[in-house]
């Protein structure tokens, strides 16, 4: 992508709105823009960050057996009557009235319309285990949307569920998840820490919110400190085995959010040099909570004995939109955005320092075609602007790599190779640069 044709609108200034870094940052590289309160466009390098992101999540949820589909965004009423939570769920939900006086809702999950799909097809255990998610807009009248997308009203959210025979599998469903979220917050370059939480209106008995510390975060969060640099479960994870030694084991050190904690019991399981008492931002939340909706909804599977029962569902979430402002809060410096390779926007971005220069331009040329052959993402800063606007929108927007390219180098056959995040340049033979990016 050549940048003289590309839609990158960065700030100078420091958007005064913007209370938390993430916010700030977001704005001025050109990501988002805010067209009401709590509702923002994705601009085109926001948007591709956004995909990176979604397509890991995908990716790791596909490899722990989970199908996805696509729901939609607007919800029939009578749906959230029939489990009792149209009424409860009070102001959080935009109600929607149709021409024909017919009533809806812009969902804020989507619980219920799973638990119709699920109910329309399903009679017996023997199509069991089962685990639905999509990836869909989301709407919550949020009492004070702020910091972004990081509580915004309207959000894109992963939510999954999970459907089983009894309370047993309904476990191992849950621990599917939970261990696919370990692996997908690391893949983004997140740590993110599963913490013992409440379950709130969604119900239920088990449940966990997986939490990313930073001081910006809305919630008080109290952990061993152990959890921070735990290895994760590998890519070679045998999602069908079993999975609880690996639950065990991140579980049985302590670790939960301000509504549940019981400071007696934190302060005897961790001792003292290892208690991290912080704040945090909940990136996603697990859940499993019985029979809650299938139920009311009479969502029931005929057992192998016969038996009609309810089924034994879980929900899982995770919010993408939250996730990449979770993302710069834990990785920038005073210069801008340092994205993870994994989620970067770009690969690497090819700036030639002397726009009007035949030699610097036909390396550029080259290079760019070359890196485009080799399949590698690169954003082309061609712009006739002086170096430092260059090199301050290359920090600013964060892009992993920076191929810098000037007359003094070419001289000597050379371009500079500068890494984002540790600030280190190195001088690197014309002719190694395109394999140095592979
Ligand atoms: P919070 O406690 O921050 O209000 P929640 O517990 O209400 O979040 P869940 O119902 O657990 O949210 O939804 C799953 C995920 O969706 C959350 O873990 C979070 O990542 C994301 N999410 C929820 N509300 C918002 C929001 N207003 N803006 C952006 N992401 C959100
Ligand atoms: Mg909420
Ligand atoms: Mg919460
Ligand atoms: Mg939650």
């Amino acid at each position: 992508m050549r940048l003289s044709r590309y839609f990158l609108p960065v700030l100078r200034e420091v958007p005064k709105e913007a209370e938390i870094v993430s916010h700030r940052l977001m704005l001025r590289a050109g990501m988002i823009r805010q067209q009401a309160s709590g509702l923002y466009s994705w601009l085109p390098l926001g948007y591709k960050v956004l995909m990176k992101v979604q397509r890991i999540i995908e990716e790791e949820q596909n490899r722990a057996g989970a199908i996805e589909l696509l729901m939609p965004t607007i919800q029939s009423a009578d749906l959230w009557r029939e489990s009792g939570r149209y009424d409860a769920y009070g102001k959080e939900m935009l109600r929607i009235e149709d021409r024909h006086e017919r009533e809806f809702l812009y969902g804020p999950t989507n619980e219920e319309m799973i638990t119709d799909i699920f109910r329309s097809y399903v009679r017996s255990y023997k199509d069991l285990p089962l685990n639905l998610y999509h990836i869909q807009w989301k709407f919550r009248d949020e009492v004070r949307p702020r910091f972004g997308t990081m509580r915004s009203r309207e959000f894109l959210m992963k939510d999954a569920y999970s459907f089983d025979e009894d309370k047993d599998s309904a476990v191992k469903a849950y621990r599917r998840m939970f261990v696919s979220y370990l692996r997908t917050f690391r893949r983004m370059g997140l740590t993110a820490i599963p913490m013992r939480a409440e379950t709130g209106p969604i119900g239920g008995d088990l449940s966990h919110e997986f939490i990313v510390l930073a001081d910006t975060g809305e919630s008080a969060v109290f952990c061993h400190a152990d959890l921070l640099d735990k290895p994760i479960p590998g890519i070679d994870t045998d999602y069908e085995g079993d999975l609880q030694p690996i639950v065990d084991d991140w579980t049985s050190l302590y670790a939960a959010t301000e509504d549940i904690v019981d400071m007696a019991e934190y302060e005897q399981a961790v001792p003292e040099e290892k208690r991290v008492s912080a704040r945090g931002i909940e990136v996603g939340q697990t859940f499993y909570f019985g029979t809650k909706y299938s139920e009311p909804m009479k969502a029931n599977v005929t057992g192998a004995d016969g038996k009609d029962t309810p089924v034994h569902m879980g929900s899982y979430g995770i919010g993408l939109t939250r996730v990449l402002p979770a993302i710069i809060e834990a990785s920038h410096d005073d210069d801008g955005i340092i994205w993870p390779v994994s989620v970067a926007p770009f690969e690497a971005v090819l700036i030639n320092l002397k726009a009007g220069d035949d030699a610097c331009n036909s390396a550029c040329e080259e290079l760019y075609a070359e890196l485009a052959d080799a399949g590698i993402d690169i954003l082309y800063d061609d712009r006739d602007q002086a170096a430092g606007a260059k090199f301050a929108t290359a920090d600013l927007v964060g892009i992993p790599y920076q191929l810098i390219v000037g007359p003094r180098g070419l001289k000597s056959g050379e371009v500079e190779l500068k890494h984002r995040k540790s600030g280190e340049r190195e001088a690197v033979p014309l002719a190694e640069a395109v394999s140095r990016l592979k």
